[in-house]
This record gives structure tokens, sequence and C-alpha cells, in this order.
């Protein structure tokens, strides 16, 4: 059985995080090196590695997740103004961290194209 992954340690309170919003599916905290005013990763407590490994299993799931930005984006403050998600998927896409995370980033004027 392959070990625990840095964000079901987060979840598993084994490695402190500031946690914003939790339910039975996923969490939501903020990012430890933060890119913008608000900066948060929402994750599954299922430890599917990247989007590019979602089955059709988690589309419930996935659906859960998208479902919620809109109300941690309000509770922080970002929904007027606009934010952005991103999901960074293998070498190329920036992924650091083999859990799956959307991040939700605010509180500042985005740039397109990203870096
Ligand atoms: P990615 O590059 O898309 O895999 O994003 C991984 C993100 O996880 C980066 O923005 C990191 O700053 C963030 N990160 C890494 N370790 C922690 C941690 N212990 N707590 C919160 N965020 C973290």
């Amino acid at each position: 059985m392959p070990g625990k992954t840095l964000f079901q340690k987060i979840a598993d309170r084994e490695i402190p995080a500031d946690i914003v919003y939790e339910d039975e599916l996923c969490l939501c905290f903020r990012d430890i090196n933060p890119g913008a005013p608000t900066h948060l990763l929402l994750v599954p407590r299922k430890p599917i590695p990247r989007i590019a490994l979602a089955e059709d299993d988690d589309q419930a799931l996935l659906g859960h997740m998208m479902t919620r930005i809109a109300g941690i984006a309000q509770k922080e403050g970002v929904s007027e103004n606009g934010f952005r998600v991103v999901i960074n998927n293998g070498p190329h896409g920036g992924e650091a961290v083999p859990h799956l995370h959307i991040h939700l980033l605010g509180g500042r004027q985005m740039q397109w194209p990203p870096g």
C-alpha cells in the first residue's frame, strides 16, 4: 500500500494547514507559497493523482468540487472582482504535488496567457 500523499496528510491533520472549508469529499486550504493575495487549494480526500487519471466513477466527486468553488470564493471576498481556477497536470503543466488539486487564485488582476 503506497504511503499517504502530502495532501492526505493535511486532510488527516498530520501536517498543519490553514483549512478554510471541508466536507466529506474535499477540503480547501491556503497555499503555503501564495501566488496571489488569495491562493487556495481545493483537494479531494480521495488521492486521485492528477486530472488525467480521473475516472468515470469520479464524476460526482469532481462535480461536487467544482460547485463548491463559488461559495469558497464568496467567503474569501473574491467573487465580485473575479478569480481564476487552475489545474496543473504533469511536468509541462507545472504539477508538483501528485494529488489532484484545484488552485483558486484571486485578489489581483490575472494575466493571460499564463507563464
Ligand atoms: P502544483 O504545482 O499545481 O502541483 O501545486 C502544488 C501547490 O502546493 C504549490 O502551489 C505549493 O505551494 C503548494 N503546497 C506545497 N506544500 C504545501 C503545504 N504543506 N501546504 C499548503 N500548500 C502547499
